[in-house]
């Protein structure tokens, strides 16, 4: 396999008509990556996806997969590139296992047990000879990803691959996509609308909106290090505030001060407020989170 990245779009766009849906989208995932792409309904997160596993030709740009070129070996990459849709079609009146066969011989996947190792991987052993008729949405979207590894990809795409799981059936579904990509070195893309469980899977994110990347980057560069210390003041606040200058930057509504720094100062506020002379009689800390950066994002982009 190539160095570099797995999966880069470079320039991609479609666009229908006079409507550009995608416009100009580079992005990068690696090996051993999950890279979360975000985004409003109708932000292009589905056409992304389906140009990147080859449902749709884009009109411009290419994709790398690699080190080859989707213009070039169109055939090539998709045979690299699995995709888990939001809501896998499989035969209802079939077995798991027959399923599985069909996508196999679709794929020129001629090893039988490589039907077994993938049911296997994710956690559906014992289940091959039930009718899939009778599976629940989240052991359909675990079949979905043993379909998606049949021809075993480099890449695995997924789009809104939780919606509709409960919390536990998302969080063992999020915690088997976290182990493919640490231990198969899968390079994973998850488009989703759920920012806590991008926070907490993704290695990267990429923010879309109306067909563009607005921001891209670790949770780190995208949220920074920004910690806000809130706290109810009694005693001689005015004094308190002007000494909490020197902790951060501070805002005040009432007998409330919230001091926004890079790290979290709870003790040094507080003991700045007391020599001040205010009492804290409550103090918290939150740290920022994406769901503020993507709130700032969009709001400045509509
Ligand atoms: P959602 O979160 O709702 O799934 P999305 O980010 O996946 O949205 P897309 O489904 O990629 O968004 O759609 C992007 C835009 O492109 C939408 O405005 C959609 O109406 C338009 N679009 C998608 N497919 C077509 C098509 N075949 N013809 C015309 N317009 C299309």
């Amino acid at each position: 396999m190539s160095s570099g990245p797995v999966l880069r779009a470079i320039g991609l766009r479609k666009v229908y008509g006079d409507f550009v849906a995608v416009d100009r989208v580079d992005l990068e995932i690696n090996r051993g990556e999950i890279l979360g792409l975000l985004g409003p309904n109708g932000a292009g997160k589905t056409t992304t996806i389906s140009m990147m596993v080859g449902l749709v030709p884009p009109t411009s740009g290419d994709l790398i997969v690699e080190g080859r070129s989707v213009r070039r070996d169109p055939i090539w990459v998709r045979s690299r590139v699995g995709l888990v849709p939001d809501n896998p079609g499989f035969y209802d009146g079939m077995t798991a296992w027959e399923n599985l066969w069909i996508t196999a011989r679709l794929n020129g996947v001629k090893d039988e047990s490589r039907i077994e190792d993938v049911i296997s991987r994710v956690g559906l052993s014992g289940w091959e000879d039930v009718e899939v008729g009778k599976f629940s949405r989240g052991m359909k979207q675990r079949l979905g990803i043993a379909d998606a590894l049949l021809k075993s990809p480099s890449v695995l795409l997924l789009d809104e691959p939780t919606a509709g799981l409960d919390p536990s059936g998302s969080d063992q579904f999020l915690k088997l996509i976290r182990s493919l990509a640490d231990e198969e070195k899968l390079a994973v893309l998850m488009s989703s609308h759920l920012l806590h469980q991008v926070e907490w899977v993704c290695d990267r994110v990429a923010i879309m909106d109306r067909g563009r990347i607005v921001a891209q980057g670790t949770l780190d560069q995208l949220v920074g290090r920004k910690y806000y210390v809130e706290m109810e003041l009694d005693g001689n606040v005015d004094a308190a505030v002007r000494s909490l200058l020197s902790v951060g930057k501070v805002s005040v509504d009432g007998r409330r001060v919230t001091i926004e720094a890079e790290e979290d100062v709870r003790r040094k506020a507080v003991e700045v407020a007391l020599r001040a002379g205010a009492v804290p009689v409550e103090v918290k800390v939150r740290r920022a989170g994406l769901a503020e950066v993507y709130r700032n994002l969009l709001r400045a982009g509509s």
